[in-house]
């Protein structure tokens, strides 16, 4: 990402408060501060106006605010970022600025309307709606990150045995990302073997992998700030019964079903229809108990939400997985989650792994 991307996206902004007669925007929130100067410290805050761009931070991040967003008027404030921002501003003129009422606290604003004579306006999704394209670059990254996955998930699932902790299988992929080239995991990895698979935030645990059971797996890492998500199913050791292949088949029905419905123009809810169409059929449906994926960009969980409750119309350049599961309590679980991106015709599948269950140490 260059400063050219960062000017682009800062302007939009600024043309978007404009449109609602603002004169700028404060902008608190730390993903969307990076993904407006591509500053990757956790305490900095912008104010962007038509005649300056301030970017504040405290004296920790000093020389750091210094060598990523050298192109903005550096406010440093070793007394808070508000008081910094009260006296940055004194002079300035505005009288109606924007800010993110999603992330500022109360507390927060009553400093700022006892700091600074302006109207602060709440504009809800102000960067998050501008944030839900990607460009080709963040579409590359998040790609990088995926590739990544795929990979730890081959090399561990291929030297998974019975006798494992899903802890030690969990650190083995998250060693593999961050040896690849992962700066971080994307969120904690689920590996839930056995009748916690049917868990479907089923975080690693000590329990032992026995021979004869599924495991899902989902992982996903961070490459240049950006997300992967990846889910899998694996049975280890013996064949899988017939009820669990029927099962796996259904849910990955469900997969294909959202897959073509994707486009352009189509709203969210339609998708997540389709998935849920497919399990309701067979009667399965209260079994699939959340929506059918979400966007990933620089929050492994971003708009646009596809579920039940979701009319967004999709937009080319959007990056959602598609994740239908089914959860039968006692027994197992199953999820598979592709990543995809909205393209002018469709959809383009960035995952490459096959969709199949991968049998692991089978006689
Ligand atoms: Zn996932
Ligand atoms: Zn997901």
């Amino acid at each position: 990402m260059t400063p050219i991307h960062y000017l682009r996206r800062r302007n939009r902004v600024l043309s978007t408060v404009a449109d609602s007669g603002l004169d700028g925007a404060l902008l608190t929130r730390p993903v969307n501060v990076r993904y407006l100067t591509g500053f990757t410290g956790t305490n900095g805050w912008l104010l962007v106006t038509a005649e300056e761009v301030f970017f504040l931070t405290d004296p920790r991040y000093q020389q750091q605010a210094f060598a990523q967003v050298s192109d903005l008027s550096i406010v440093i404030a070793p007394r808070g970022l508000a008081k910094g921002f009260a006296e940055a501003v004194i002079n300035s003129g505005m009288e109606r600025v924007a800010f993110e009422p999603h992330h500022v606290t109360v507390i927060l604003r009553e400093q700022l309307e006892a700091m600074v004579d302006v109207e602060w306006v709440p504009f809800p999704m102000l960067v998050e709606t501008q944030r839900c394209c990607k460009e080709a670059e963040e579409i590359e990254a998040i790609r990088a990150a995926l590739l990544v996955s795929e990979a730890a998930f081959q090399e561990v699932a291929n030297g998974l045995a019975p006798g494992q902790t899903e802890i030690e299988v969990a650190s083995d992929l998250e060693l593999y990302c961050r040896r690849h080239g992962a700066e971080s995991m994307a969120f904690e990895t689920i590996v839930a073997s056995g009748s916690r698979s049917a868990l479907p935030h089923g975080v690693a645990s000590t329990r032992c992998i026995e021979a004869g059971e599924p495991i899902m797996i989902d992982l996903g890492c961070k490459i240049d700030g950006y997300c992967s998500d990846l889910t899998r199913m694996i049975w280890c050791g013996g064949m899988p019964s017939r009820h669990w292949l029927e099962v796996h088949d259904i849910v990955n029905a469900a997969r294909a079903a959202a897959l073509e419905t994707i486009g352009p123009g189509i709203a969210a809810i339609e998708v997540d229809a389709a998935a849920r169409e497919v399990i309701q059929d067979v009667g399965f449906g209260p079994a699939f108990v959340h929506g059918t994926g979400h966007g990933v960009g620089l929050e492994i969980h971003e708009s646009p939400k596809v579920s039940s409750r979701s009319n967004q119309p999709l937009e080319v350049g959007m990056v959602l997985t598609i994740e239908p599961g089914l959860y039968l309590e006692g027994e197992f679980g199953i999820r598979i989650e592709d990543l995809v991106c909205v393209t002018e015709d469709g959809c383009e599948c960035l995952t490459t792994l096959e969709t199949e269950p991968m049998l692991r140490g089978t006689a």
